[in-house]
């Protein structure tokens, strides 16, 4: 077996371990459900609410700045997702944004009226588009991952996929299926749930129109941080959000009866921006920036293929399938294996302290966030699974109870 300590040794990302607070004794494999909790965050929102809230009270819209906050933190995740100042705003969930996306879409398309995804999305993007094209008499056409490129034909207006599975964490060549989405005349919006802070990606180098992504997973926001949109700046002037709110106005003080857009990226804001949350996520991205990405992917990948080096080694004939492309340049920053017990199985392990998640049907899913995740981390959780699974440990009524939240 490799010498994983000497690996963490080597680590040129080690420093950033101690900048969480990764509970003692716990193995997080899932921080690309939740992200961890960096040290900074709690005495920032102390901050916030103590001294710019309790103290400075309204006056903080102004003197705290809290009104550029969405703009403020937006430019700096345009950073981390190759966009330029200007072209990301955060705001809302990643389900809204999606929503006011596709919309926009369809308003910069008026001659299609296809919105095109793959049958496998993340639910809420394929809930969200059946609520735009009910909404806007369009059409969804779901297909199977490899007829995506098929189906692009002279009706299809946008182009929404996930560039990393949430399920698989197979991940999609961005630049190549942006540039067949362009060719047949669509547009291509990207969710990048998945890959925003754990990899390189360069919306602008492969010229995608409108991407969305979440604050609360490798940006480590915190639970239920708002998402961002991304809108290219070529699009903004006739990009029309459908939820015409008032942080969205060129002129919100104004307090006009009609509505105008803003300029720019300000135009896809909708209400109030939530600063307490804003707050928390601002250092999460902050920390992110700190880290040279390709680092990042670097370690990703050396952590995903050690992790399956060790499953298929120690778990041989346990009854584990691979579920995940085994090719790190296709892979996201997860590795899942599919087993008929899965959920029992995850139960037990975070029962041992090993904290991964399950995706029905099937599907084990371990996520590597490489900001905090050592090798020696992998190392225990394997052979916390192999116990687990060498005496049924799973087989217990307690693990096969399904919480509300998996
Ligand atoms: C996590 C995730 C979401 C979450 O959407 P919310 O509106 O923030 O709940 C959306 N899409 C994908 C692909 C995700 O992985």
């Amino acid at each position: 077996m490799r010498d994983l300590d000497a690996l963490d040794r080597a680590d040129p990302l080690r420093g950033f371990r101690e900048r969480f607070t990764v509970p003692k004794d716990i193995v997080y494999l899932d921080g690309n459900s939740l992200g961890g909790l960096p040290r900074a965050t709690a005495a920032r929102v102390a901050d916030v609410v103590e001294r710019e809230w309790g103290e400075g009270l309204i006056r903080s819209w102004n003197q705290a700045a809290w009104i550029d906050l969405p703009r403020r933190v937006g430019d700096k995740i345009a950073r981390l997702i190759g966009a330029r100042a200007g072209e990301v705003i955060v705001a809302d969930s990643t389900s809204v944004n999606l929503f006011k996306a596709l919309s926009g879409a369809l308003g910069l398309r008026r001659d299609r009226r296809v919105i095109l995804t793959e049958e496998d999305n993340f639910p809420t993007d394929l809930y969200i588009a059946e609520g735009v094209a009910a909404l806007l008499g369009a059409e969804l056409r779901r297909v199977a991952v490899d007829a995506i490129e098929d189906a692009m034909d002279d009706r299809v207006a946008v182009v929404s996929l996930t560039h990393v599975s949430y399920r698989t964490g197979r991940m999609h060549d961005l630049m190549r299926i942006t540039k067949r989405a362009q060719a047949a005349g669509a547009l291509m919006l990207w969710d990048l749930a998945h890959s925003a802070g754990a990899m390189p990606v360069d919306l602008d180098g492969c010229g995608a129109d409108l991407a969305v992504g979440c604050g609360y997973k490798y940006l480590n926001g915190g639970p239920g941080a708002p998402a961002f949109l991304f809108v290219a700046e070529r699009h903004q002037a006739a990009f029309r959000s459908p939820l015409s709110g008032w942080m969205g106005h060129a002129e919100p003080f104004a307090f006009a009866p009609g509505y105008r857009a803003a300029e720019g990226i300000a135009r896809a804001l909708v209400g109030t921006p939530p600063i307490l949350s804003l707050a928390a996520l601002e250092v999460g991205v902050d920390l992110a920036l700190e880290a040279d990405l390709g680092d990042v992917r670097a370690k990703s990948e050396a952590l995903g293929e050690t992790f399956i080096t060790l499953v298929e080694g120690d778990c041989a004939g346990l009854g584990l399938r691979l579920a995940s492309p085994r090719d790190p340049k296709q892979r996201g920053s997860q590795v899942c294996f599919a087993h008929d017990e899965g959920y029992a199985i995850m139960q037990a392990l975070i029962a041992r302290g090993v904290i991964g998640d399950f995706r029905a049907p099937d599907i084990l899913r371990f996520g590597f966030a490489p900001l905090y995740v050592r090798f020696a981390d992998v190392g225990h959780a394997v052979r916390h699974l192999r116990e687990v699974l060498q005496h049924r440990e799973w087989d217990r009524p307690e693990f096969k109870r399904r919480a509300t939240v998996t």
